[in-house]
């Protein structure tokens, strides 16, 4: 599996920067966002250091699925509200025009109630 040592999301993938984790598998590891945009902020990334969804090849589908699946569980045990009024939001940024700083494909999931500090 590729990872790129300089790498700041494989270096917490690895355990050599701390994060507070709050789900690890095979596959998928999920940690708190350290600069919180929503009352909840996390992200998942894969264990794979991919550059980015425009990185991803059909190869990796089922992966995306899974990081899909798994923001839609966590995102109410960490706190977002269940259901039409609660919810939750996932974002992916790709490439400096579209935001991406870390260039390790994460998906942000954010949720709590409103106003959050970015929209
Ligand atoms: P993006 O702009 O989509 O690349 O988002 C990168 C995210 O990573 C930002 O929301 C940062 O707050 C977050 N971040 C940066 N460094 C860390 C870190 N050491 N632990 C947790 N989150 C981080
Ligand atoms: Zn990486």
């Amino acid at each position: 599996m590729h990872t790129d040592p300089d790498c700041l999301f494989c270096k917490i993938v690895s355990g050599r920067i701390p994060a507070r984790k709050i789900h690890e598998d095979d596959e998928l590891v999920a940690f708190h966002d350290i600069n919180p945009a929503a009352p909840v902020h996390f992200l998942i990334v894969p264990r794979e250091h991919i550059e980015s969804l425009a990185e991803a090849s059909e190869h990796h589908q089922a992966l995306l699925g899974r990081m899909m699946l798994l923001a839609a569980r966590l995102a109410p045990a960490q706190g977002a509200n269940p259901g039409r009024e609660g919810g939750f939001r996932i974002v992916i940024n790709n490439g400096r025009e579209g935001g991406q700083e870390v260039l390790h494909l994460h998906m942000h999931v954010m949720g709590g109630p409103r106003p959050w500090r970015r929209g």
